[in-house]
């Protein structure tokens, strides 16, 4: 009989088998975004399927099965922050749940995203919700069917809820909500009232491609991101990150030739999902453990660079001289002040991928609401276009003229529905709770972002957040890095501050 550690040993080199397909698979994806044929599609589909289902035979098989009951009494007897006993937890988390999705259920539901994916492209054409529907009833019946196999105790999102944000409860973020919804739909009034306070019109001419790229790539250099040696920086129709290990992590960025913010912030942003993954521990780059922490903590990284610091007035004193090197034409008169303005006007908006700081979260909790509202049976899909006018009116005064900047703008009901939106307000929420706290602890940090001193910044990140991967819950890690549970103070704090100035409120 072998030994605790002998079968550790064993768990590890299944799971490095896994982490491999895995990888190999990202590495199709990211090349169908960037480099691809248009004409691969349909094999390159293929290949990436063949990867996921010999990845998911080889995660779920008998013998990790076998090798996570005996290893019980050896969990028991480590240290819970080791290496060794986070390994065996997350792998059961993942092992059970996705042992307890029966394959048929499975296969319907890859059935009902591609039929869905269709429908909603055909909607969107004929910017009609009706076309969408009966795809997103079966596939909502498909999720009540999944919450039910996976088991919940409160409510049936927050069996889905931990896909994304393990551990963490609807009521948890419903609590989020009440609070924002409090301070940010006044907020929002009071500052529409106001909008021309703030003038964009700086990063509103005409920005060259390739320049663009030159910006968006001394940007991301700029704040720590390797692009070197360990990372690239390439385009594609929607902006992402994805890394084979912390030494070879990509994302990209994509340009709209008459405004500058598009591009420039979407590297902010990408590079900040980069950082963390060029900052994980390089001995999980075979281990589950060789990943974020969650959805929303990945985001709350890319948040912290693309607004935190990339909106900052610091950022701007240190970064406008190089731009106006770039644009002298467009940029030659314009004031660090100006600029500063410029890339944090908050107006009204229809789609949630280009609200500001102030707005986005609203975006979300229209989503959030009208996803439980449905799971309770308090609202019919068929209403749900019309639901969502409403709440436009009411949080964002604005109404929809279709349902194509309504309804049918994300991508994310076509693969799945409930819980799909909640991480990126985990995500704004914890930004800035670890950005107050690195704040306390280093208390000249933001001083030295007019120096380009950005790195005590990137290594406390890396130190409280980076450093652990995929070890800890979201909720766990917070309160680790910051003496505290998830809290939404210090983000409405922030955001009060900064656009109440802006704003002269
Ligand atoms: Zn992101």
């Amino acid at each position: 009989m072998s030994s605790g550690s002998e079968k550790y040993g064993r768990l590890e080199e299944l799971l490095a088998e896994v982490v491999g397909l895995r990888r190999a698979a990202s590495l199709l994806h990211w090349d169908q975004q960037t480099m691809m044929p248009k004409a691969g599609a349909a094999a390159r589909g293929n290949h990436m399927a063949v990867l996921g289902k010999v990845a998911h035979e080889k995660f779920t098989s008998p013998e990790v099965g076998k090798l996570l009951e005996d290893l019980r009494a050896h969990e028991a007897s480590l240290p819970y922050d080791s290496d060794e006993a986070g390994t065996i937890r997350v792998t059961r988390r993942g092992y059970e749940k996705a042992t307890r999705l029966p394959p048929d259920l499975v296969v319907r539901l890859s059935r009902a995203n591609t039929e869905g994916f269709a429908a909603w492209l055909q909607a969107r054409e004929a910017k009609d919700y009706k076309v969408f529907l009966p795809a997103l009833e079966r596939i909502y019946g498909l999720m009540r069917e999944v919450t039910d196999v996976i088991g919940w105790r409160d409510h049936p999102l927050d069996a889905l809820l931990d896909n994304f944000e393990p551990g963490m409860k609807i009521a948890e973020i419903e609590g989020v909500f009440d609070e924002l919804r409090t301070t940010l739909v006044p907020l929002c009034k009071a500052i529409f009232a106001r909008t021309g306070a703030v003038d964009d019109g700086p990063t509103r001419l005409r920005y060259p491609c390739e320049p663009q790229m030159t910006a968006s790539r001394e940007a991301a250099r700029a704040i720590g991101f390797d692009l070197e040696t360990r990372g690239r920086l390439d385009l594609s129709v929607h902006p992402f990150t994805t890394s084979f290990s912390p030494d070879d992590a990509r994302i990209t960025t994509k340009v709209d030739e008459d405004f500058l913010v598009t591009s420039l912030f979407a590297s902010l942003h990408e590079a900040g999902h980069g950082l963390y993954e060029q900052g994980l521990p390089t001995r999980f780059q075979q281990s589950v453990l060789g990943d974020g922490a969650s959805a929303g903590l990945h985001e709350s990284q890319s948040l912290l660079w693309e607004n935190v610091v990339g909106r900052s007035r610091g950022f701007w004193e240190f970064f406008l001289p190089r731009l106006r090197a770039i644009f002298p034409a467009q940029l030659g008169g314009v004031s660090t002040e100006s600029f500063y303005r410029a890339v944090n006007k908050v107006q009204p908006s229809f789609i949630r991928v280009d609200a500001d700081e102030v707005t986005y979260n609203l975006h979300v909790m229209i989503r959030f609401e009208l996803e439980k509202a449905v799971f309770d049976g308090e609202l019919s899909l068929k209403d749900l276009a019309e639901a969502w006018r409403a709440k436009f009116r009411d949080y964002l005064g604005i109404t929809p003229p279709d349902d194509l900047v309504g309804v049918l703008q994300d991508i994310h009901w076509t693969g799945g529905f409930g819980a799909c939106f909640a991480s990126y307000t985990v995500g704004h929420v914890s930004c800035l709770q670890l950005y107050e706290e690195a704040v306390r602890e280093i208390p000249d940090l933001e001083a030295g972002f007019a120096r380009g001193e950005f790195a005590p910044l990137r290594e406390w990140m890396g130190r409280k957040v980076h450093a652990h991967g995929h070890k800890y819950g979201p909720r766990e890690l917070v309160e680790r890095a910051t003496g505290r549970p998830l809290t939404t103070g210090p983000y409405l704090g922030y955001i009060k501050r900064k656009f109440g100035e802006l704003y002269g409120l």
